[in-house]
């Protein structure tokens, strides 16, 4: 197999594949605007396509693939296509990221067309915030959805929390918490600069204030390194069944280690969530490239890659060509 890298020498393996820009929650940090125009059938990467897209990826060195969107499980025919990935050669990672609400029924489909792991994106324990959060009374249905995830087998299972001023950050204790209970990474997220405005520095939480509320639970022990994986550093508390993970893109940006590479649900590659530059395969892929060509378009995008983003806490009001729901996170 190929390798792929960047010009900082930085080896890229992994590829987030957004399914789809539609999303059955309304979370107003994911997608400010209500939603931008959606795409169209025609404009979105058919199952086939994404799937010769995949083989020539994992060709190409790509040996991770996590599957999101919009919201990747309100894609018709999600668990076939997955099964279709996951018999991909030389694929070695299939996962999946999602707000759960369709996961109590998909869950035990998914793994078994094979799905390895699943995050599931949950910001709030309390059902009246999570209907100010996403619009939508179905926290409850989310609940069952981690539950069947972790009965089926999708281990360990991951909880991402984006942690916002004055909406949840007061919930932190309560979701370090839940790790003395259940087997659960629980992964707090810094707000991303998303929406182009100045709400965000108005939400924004540090990632040491998160860890200081971390411990009024109990006190923290770091996982070793291997442990912890891509972004997250892992730490557990005393007699905790799960994990505390922390990602914090703005406090301590972790580009040096990045890794991936993003195709969006019509057919661009973006080398990093912060620019706004794509590199269009949809194109050459309908015009017939053969797999040879799309592999020096996988490599062009990964040359593509930045040495680092240029945010930090304070530099925030700007927009980065689609909305986070748009790209996939
Ligand atoms: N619908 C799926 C889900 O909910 O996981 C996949 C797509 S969603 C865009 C992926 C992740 O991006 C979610 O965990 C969401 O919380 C996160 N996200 C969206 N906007 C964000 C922002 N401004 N800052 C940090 N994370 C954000």
């Amino acid at each position: 197999m190929n390798r792929l890298a960047d010009t900082f020498s930085r080896k890229i393996d992994y590829l987030r594949i957004s399914i789809t820009d539609h999303c059955n929650l309304n979370c107003s940090y994911c997608s400010p605007f209500g939603g931008r125009v959606k795409l169209t059938h025609a404009e979105i990467l058919s199952y086939e396509e994404i799937c010769r897209l995949t083989q020539a990826a994992v060709q190409g060195g790509i040996s991770k693939v996590r599957i999101t969107g919009g919201e990747p499980l309100v894609r018709k025919g999600v668990v076939e296509f997955c099964r279709m990935l996951s018999g991909i050669e030389g694929l070695k990672s299939l996962t999946l990221t999602t707000n759960g609400v369709r996961l109590r029924e998909l869950a035990p489909q998914l793994q078994g067309a094979g799905v390895q792991r699943v995050n599931i994106s949950l910001d709030t324990l309390r059902p009246e915030s999570f209907r100010k959060i996403t619009g939508y009374d179905l926290l409850s249905q989310v609940l069952a959805g981690i539950e069947m995830a972790e009965e089926v087998g999708l281990h360990p299972v991951k909880i991402n929390t984006v942690v916002m001023r004055g909406v949840n950050e007061d919930e932190i204790e309560d979701f370090a918490r839940l790790t003395l209970e259940k087997p659960y990474d629980v992964r707090f997220i810094e707000l991303m600069p998303f929406n182009g405005s100045s709400e965000h520095q108005s939400l924004f939480v540090p990632v040491e204030e998160m860890v200081k509320r971390v411990k009024r639970v109990g006190d923290l022990s770091l996982e070793p390194a291997a442990e912890s994986s891509g972004p997250t550093r892992l730490c557990s508390l005393p007699g905790a069944k799960g994990k505390v993970g922390f990602i914090a893109p703005l406090s301590y940006h972790f580009c040096g280690s990045c890794n991936r590479l993003r195709l969006t649900a019509d057919g661009k590659l973006r080398p990093c969530l912060f620019s706004e530059e794509e590199i269009d395969i949809k194109g050459p892929l309908r015009a017939g490239a053969p797999t040879e060509e799309l592999i020096h378009i996988y490599r062009l995008a990964a040359m593509r890659k930045p040495h680092g983003h240029q945010l930090n806490c304070t530099h925030v009001e700007q927009y980065f060509g689609r909305d986070m729901q748009a790209i996939g996170g």
